[in-house]
């Protein structure tokens, strides 16, 4: 089976980046409803001057995500730039500084990552935030790849598993972040991190399967 190299990782970022971009408006309206209306835009930011960093190729997948993790923290600011950041940044040291990551590599580092979202953010799952939708994605890649699914298989049905979270937040009250300002009216709306979560395990789904 194919391994994760630096092309897919930057394929990754260059595709996750270009749907926050065709998803800017949305995200920024779901944070509009329960947040400061500012999702969209952020995540936008960080992920352009995330693709305009790789035009200085880092030597491994851990400098890539080093350097991603760092940028992220610099330029999306508010409460998802240091989590997305610290997500990038924990993914560095588990790669061991391999050139390339086979898939159960792939995976453990994505739970150092979100292990590094749930430290820094003390969110919980049914918290009504990003790990809502990162959780299950990594459950179900771990549970495909132990299987014996292809990467690509597994990191597809991550993503499905990661839309259902999103899913999931929409009647939750949100007790994290902004949203949990509103208490209960923050109920009826899907959480815009979430949302921005879920896109970033499609485009490893799609990085993977190209
Ligand atoms: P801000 O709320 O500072 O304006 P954003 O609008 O960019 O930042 O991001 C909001 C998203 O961040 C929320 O929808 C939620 O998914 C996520 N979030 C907020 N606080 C936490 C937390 N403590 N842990 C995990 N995710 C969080
Ligand atoms: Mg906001
Ligand atoms: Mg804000």
């Amino acid at each position: 089976m194919a391994d994760v190299d630096l092309d897919v990782l930057q394929r990754w970022l260059r595709t996750f980046a270009a749907s926050v971009a065709e998803q800017q408006d949305t995200l920024t309206s779901l944070d509009a409803a329960i947040g400061d209306a500012d999702h969209g835009a952020n995540m936008d930011r960080g992920m352009k001057a995330v693709v305009e960093g790789l035009a200085a190729t880092p030597g491994d997948p851990a400098a890539l995500f080093k350097q991603t993790g760092m940028t992220l923290v610099k330029s999306v600011g508010g409460a998802s730039g240091p989590l997305y950041g610290t997500l990038f940044l924990r993914m560095a040291p588990a790669t061991g500084g391999a050139a390339t990551l086979d898939p159960e590599t792939f995976a453990k580092a994505l739970r150092a990552g979100l292990e590094g979202v749930v430290a820094r953010g003390k969110a919980e799952v049914g918290d009504k935030t990003m790990v809502d939708a990162l959780t299950p994605a990594l459950d179900a890649l771990d549970t495909a790849l132990s299987s014996g699914a292809s990467l690509a298989d597994a990191l597809r049905a991550a993503s499905a598993a990661a839309d259902e979270g999103r899913d999931g937040t929409t009647p939750l009250v949100a007790r994290k972040g902004r949203a949990s300002y509103l208490g209960e009216r923050s109920a009826g709306h899907q959480d815009p991190g979430a949302t921005s979560a879920a896109l970033l395990v499609a485009a490893a789904a799609t990085a993977v399967a190209e």
